[in-house]
């Protein structure tokens, strides 16, 4: 027998728990890690535990036995909900998308690249020199992203420091054609400030050739070749990263009422390599552009100021050129030259590989942003699982009983809302530059918000799905970092051109494209990271919203990245933030699998004899229901207008075994 539901290895699916509680929900989970099952099913969903070791299940042996097969036909993997994704966007013509959500280190980037490989894996087999192309990029695109967007931290040695969502466009065949990366809030005060133990950006070491990063640095520029950026590119690029370093030694100090720069060789070492003029640099670090009236002045920083100024200028020029060479990866792959007339539609699969909740001993804005992240996504579950689950029912003309869940969007409001959530709240702070403080913030908060039943003034409070406000605020940083204040995430550099914007290199002044500024333009408050981070957010639920959806949900089994070790209480409470109980609860109180008649029939009929090989009933739904009776599982189903319902898996099971038998 297959092992769904042997003793030994625990149940395949949780839905299978003869009593849904935590205890039970956790030993399964245990055990299954320790007998090497890191996959388990709740439904469709997949959950993962990170293995820590190399597991001999992504050969090309395994890819094979999941193509084409129903999800409970083989033992709980990614690749047979890659598969599903894949069946449904075929068949049915459906965008689909793959979510995949968990802490830092529980394994999303893994499983995200496991699912690209076995897309790649099971498409194009007529070779296709264009298919085979498109699939070369698209997983050499991963080299090149980890290399700008990840980095060493004390959770994961290769954690990936921006949300990444990729589209995979399909042509009629089935096979990919192209894609288009949407990345979302990279990490970018890690280029000034790393936490104890951790480390920049992998690209800093690879340009520094570290010992153990010169073998990547090779990789990376080859992909980059492969890829498609020239040679002045590349080079721009490492420019960049040496000006970064560079500006990173730089020292101001103050002479009389003039703020001076210490170390003055460093920016002409800077000047050179951004092919920019000394001066301009010079200028651009010393002094920001403000509006008196009609006309627009040069104002000498403080030695303070001009300290944050140059921060904020080595973050921006690592987030633009970020961003830049997704564009550049995105043109390269982006689906040209396709004619739905003459080809069909263009189908998408997507996946998102984002940042699970996270809590730590200082939490930033970053961490904010991120854990509001996740309650976008909850909500979205929430709404496409339960929601959608409900209506189906009805529709179908199936009795449901309601059942209880937490509906997370008051603490979505609590966020977002405009004129009262908490992002409004930061950017009226924000109006105030040079007079906000954490304590006006706060005030704002406390005075906006003191009534909400999910808003905790300053007293460490964390719950399930409970945004915690409080962490805004930062703590004691440690001795020696750079003094970064919550709101010097929301200051733009000095709107004076900065020295990339003048300059020289025709790489450079892609990036920066901006002309000289105008007086509106200086006046102009940009937008708050806080408002940019929530519209891309709003865009990327509405971009979910519109696919089936298909749910990754990764554990991290413990801290010291152990193969062996499953710590009971780390796992729990991820079990619980990412409401996996729930969501078995759901699962059970509704129908694992629905299936149209002629499909379900297509499929079992040779495993009754009024079924096999035509029945001669009244209706594909009399037949169905003759073909269940006649093997004792009608207790198990309920019959809707158009399709049957199947309660729980192990039902399906039983059809699949059968079916095997006489197959
Ligand atoms: P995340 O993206 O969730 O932060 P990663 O996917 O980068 O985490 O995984 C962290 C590390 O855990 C990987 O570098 C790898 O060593 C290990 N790991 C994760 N998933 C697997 C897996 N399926 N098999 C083996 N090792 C894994
Ligand atoms: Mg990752």
């Amino acid at each position: 027998m297959a092992e769904h539901e042997s003793l030994e290895f625990g149940k395949a699916d949780f839905v299978l728990l003869d009593n849904v509680s935590l205890e039970e929900f956790m030993a399964n989970l245990k055990l299954r890690f320790e007998k090497g099952r890191i996959y388990t099913y709740i439904g469709e969903v997949v959950v993962s535990v990170n293995p820590y070791r190399a597991m001999n299940i992504y050969g090309r042996d395994t890819i094979e036995q999941y193509k084409g097969r129903e999800l409970y036909e083989r033992p709980p993997h990614l690749f047979a909900i890659a598969d599903a994704a894949y069946k449904a966007m075929k068949r049915r013509n459906k965008d689909t998308c793959i979510v995949i959500s968990g802490e830092s280190g529980a394994g999303k980037t893994e499983a995200s690249k496991y699912i690209m490989q076995y897309i790649a894996a099971i498409t194009n087999p007529g070779q296709r020199a264009e298919v085979e192309r498109v699939k070369n990029m698209l997983l050499k695109s991963n080299c090149v992203l980890e290399a700008f967007g990840n980095a060493k931290t004390n959770r994961n040695d290769n954690s990936s420091r921006f949300g990444k969502y990729m589209d995979i466009n399909f042509d009629f065949k089935g096979d990919p054609i192209g894609g288009h990366i949407n990345n979302y809030l990279l990490e970018k005060s890690r280029v000034i400030f790393q936490q104890e133990g951790e480390r920049s950006f992998h690209s800093f070491y690879q340009v520094c050739s570290s010992i153990n990063d010169t073998a990547d640095f090779k990789a990376v520029a080859d992909a980059m070749k492969v890829i498609g950026f020239t040679a002045e590119e590349i080079q721009t690029v490492y420019k960049i990263l040496a000006s970064i370093l560079h500006l990173g030694n730089l020292r101001f100090g103050v002479d009389g009422d003039t703020t001076l720069i210490e170390n003055p060789k460093v920016v002409e070492l800077i000047g050179g390599l951004l092919a920019t003029k000394e001066e301009s640099v010079e200028k651009a670090l010393l002094y920001r552009t403000v509006a008196t009236g009609r006309d627009v002045i040069d104002k000498q920083h403080t030695a303070q100021e001009a300290g944050y100024g140059r921060d904020a200028l080595a973050k921006a020029m690592y987030e633009r050129m970020f961003c830049w060479i997704v564009g550049r990866i995105n043109d390269v792959i982006e689906v040209k030259n396709y004619d739905a007339k003459v080809h069909g539609k263009n189908t998408v699969i997507g996946v998102l590989d984002i940042y699970g909740f996270e809590i730590f001993q200082n939490n930033s804005f970053e961490q904010f942003c991120i854990n509001y992240c996740n309650e976008k996504l909850q909500q979205l579950f929430i709404q496409l699982v339960l929601t959608q689950e409900q209506e189906e029912y009805q529709r179908e003309g199936i009795p449901w009983k309601h059942i209880d869940y937490f509906n997370n969007q008051v603490i979505v409001d609590l966020v977002e809302l405009q004129h009262k959530g908490i992002f409004s709240v930061l950017d009226e702070a924000c109006m105030n530059v040079g007079k906000v403080t954490d304590e006006v913030f706060l005030q704002g908060l406390n005075s906006k918000l003191a009534k909400h039943a999910h808003y905790t003034s300053r007293k460490v409070h964390w719950e399930p799905l409970t945004i915690w406000v409080n962490t805004l605020l930062p703590l004691p940083l440690p001795r020696h970092a750079p003094p970064v204040h919550v709101l010097s995430v929301y200051l733009p550099p000095s709107p004076l051109s900065p020295p990339p914007r003048r300059s020289s290199n025709p790489v450079l002044k892609v990036m920066w494209p901006e002309g000289k500024l105008s007086i509106t333009e200086v006046t102009k408050r940009p937008l708050t990271a806080a408002t940019l981070f929530k519209n891309s957010m709003i865009a990327l639920v509405e971009n979910l919203a519109c696919k089936e959806p298909y749910y990754v949900r990764c554990i991290k089994p413990n801290e010291v990245k152990s193969p062996l070790l499953f710590e009971q209480e780390r796992c729990r409470h991820q079990v619980e933030y990412l409401g996996l109980l729930e969501n078995v609860r759901v699962r059970r109180a509704g129908f694992a699998n629905r299936q149209e008649y002629p499909r379900f029939l297509q499929r079992y009929k040779m495993i009754s004899e009024f079924t096999w090989p035509n029945h001669d009933l009244r209706s594909d739904r009399e037949a169905v229901k003759m073909l269940l009776q006649s093997c004792g599982l009608e207790h198990d189903v309920a019959y809707g207008k158009t399709k049957v319902f199947i309660r729980t898996p192990r039902t399906l099971f039983s059809l699949e075994e059968q079916r095997a038998e006489m197959v």
